[in-house]
């Protein structure tokens, strides 16, 4: 959070171990640290830590550590240390706070007070390591009968994306990460069979060759969009919303436009990258089925078109608007997804949890009896494997994940990707801290984070005696409820534990 310049972070320099290196000189992508060459001892400007951890790591001696900054003004119950320190940065500032990454709100998570079952005496459980267990997830409409040719192969099916396991890396934009972010998640998704999605940002000539594993997005700038760019994914996303901040557009500083982002979104160098909250040709269910099949009608209806929506109170009504307007995907995005950079009270205070806007779309979709006409998309708060399979016992075909992702590429969470200045070389264009994400280590590290997940996914099934992914999609008999309303339980639409 942009708190001015008061100091967040206390840095603790050990000096009976501190060798004065300056390796955390050179480290740090905020400047906290310097040689002061009279004593040829390293000082630091607590006011610039971000608490990105990059020094601590780094530093050979392990002489630093890095806290939470002691408390500066009194504070109660009521008015908290964030409040008064954020009244305090708008007082000096006059701006809006803006934070990267999402979660950290309040809100309960309602992930964490669902449990799954598991099977005893009847219907055993399976063991995943001698007998197959079925992950594969096909995304688009299902018709509800097939025609046949003549050698039993259907005739006319909707396009579909094919994936290994029913999680994709959600929309992140070259321009708000650097392109080795994109690059290793590209790969990844390549070698586990599933996909990446470009964000806003166009697609940069390198990632031409992932196009089998990759979504492109058509957002409201319409960024790096022409017939090239829709013909060359598996996939095409109108972005609509996003979890993070619904209702708000986006903004890419000039700074950050330089060549390859300037020739990858097709807008001048040095120029600002700003999506207005709306699409301008969008302000009905029936202007989105234009688009839809504008761009059906672009791609021969070829590929299958995803609409993404951040979760809103009406989120069920609307979901079943864009099954109407012929979507063949809808992503839903929930109140605790990430981005490079949002309003603090904007991503704290609007939309909802994806739990809930996930079971309320599902049951009004089935309620229409139109459920088979999208697959749906869960993002915004995907933590593990046991968020996935919840998600899928909730209703959703498969999740998006981002922050996870990133976080396995080496992210710390330090919320600061707005400032461009990522130490981690993943929400940043500066030359020299983009060097420092190996896209082939990171496009490992995403690849064994998914592996790991499909191997837990497995073992979840196969405890509940399911031996194939699409037996509990929307199967809410394997979810129980703790510490929840009567409420809560009938949108989520599962019973209390014990019940
Ligand atoms: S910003 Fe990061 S590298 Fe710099 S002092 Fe703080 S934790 Fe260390
Ligand atoms: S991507 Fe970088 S700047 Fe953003 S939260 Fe992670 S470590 Fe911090």
């Amino acid at each position: 959070m942009g708190f001015g310049k008061r100091a967040l972070y206390a840095i603790e320099r050990d000096s009976e171990s501190c060798t004065h290196c300056r390796i955390c000189v050179r480290q740090c992508a905020n400047g906290v640290y310097r040689l002061n060459p009279n004593t040829a001892k390293v000082t630091s400007d607590e006011a610039a830590c971000v608490n990105c951890r990059r020094c601590v790591e780094f530093c050979p001696a392990g002489a630093l550590a890095i806290r939470p900054a002691l408390a500066e003004t009194i504070s109660n119950s009521f008015w908290t240390r964030q409040d008064l320190r954020a009244i305090q940065s708008q007082a000096d500032s006059g701006g809006i706070l803006l934070v990267g990454m999402g979660g950290g709100s309040s809100i309960p998570s309602y992930f964490d007070r669902m449990l799954l079952n598991a099977s005893q005496v009847t219907n055993p459980s399976i063991d995943p390591l001698r007998e197959p267990m079925e992950l594969r997830t096909f995304l688009g409409r299902k018709p509800v009968r097939l025609e046949l040719d003549e050698k039993g192969r259907p005739l006319g099916l909707p396009p579909q994306l094919e994936l290994e396991l029913p999680v994709l890396f959600s929309a992140m934009s070259f321009g708000s990460v650097s392109l080795n972010t994109v690059k290793a998640l590209a790969a990844a998704a390549q070698s586990e069979q599933t996909c990446y999605n470009t964000g806003e940002g166009g697609l940069h000539r390198d990632l031409y060759p992932f196009g089998k594993n990759t979504i492109c997005q058509v957002a409201s700038g319409r960024f790096g969009v022409d017939i090239d760019y829709l013909n060359a994914g598996a996939a095409i996303e109108i972005k609509i919303g996003q979890g993070a901040k619904p209702g708000i557009g986006g903004h890419l500083p000039g700074e950050k436009v330089g060549d390859d982002v300037s020739e990858t979104r097709m807008i001048p160098l040095g120029s600002d990258a700003i999506s207005p909250a709306p699409h301008h040709d969008i302000y009905s269910i029936e202007d989105l089925r234009q688009l839809v099949f504008s761009l059906k009608e672009a791609t021969v209806y070829a590929k299958p078109i995803i609409v993404k929506i951040a979760a809103v109170h009406n989120v069920a009504a609307i979901a079943s608007g864009i099954a109407r307007a012929g979507a063949d995907i809808i992503a839903i995005d929930g109140c605790r997804g990430g981005t490079g950079a949002a309003p603090l009270r904007t991503r704290e205070h609007v939309g909802i949890p994806i739990e809930l806007a996930l079971a309320a779309v599902d049951s009004r979709l089935r309620a229409e009896g139109i459920r088979g006409e999208v697959s749906l998309v869960a993002g915004g708060g995907i933590r593990h494997s046991a968020d996935v399979v919840k998600a899928i016992a909730l209703g959703a075909d498969a999740v998006y994940i981002a922050t996870s992702a990133l976080i396995a590429l080496g992210c710390r969470l330090c919320q600061k990707c707005y400032t461009g200045r990522c130490g981690w070389g993943i929400a940043t264009q500066v030359p020299e801290l983009v060097q420092r994400l190996d896209a082939e280590e990171g496009a490992r590290r995403a690849a064994n984070l998914l592996r790991a997940w499909k191997h837990e996914i497995k073992e979840m099934l196969g405890g509940m005696g399911i031996n194939a992914l699409e037996s509990l999609r929307g199967n809410r008999l394997m979810l129980r409820g703790v510490g929840m309303s009567d409420n809560e339980l009938r949108v989520l639409g599962i019973r209390a534990a014990g019940e």
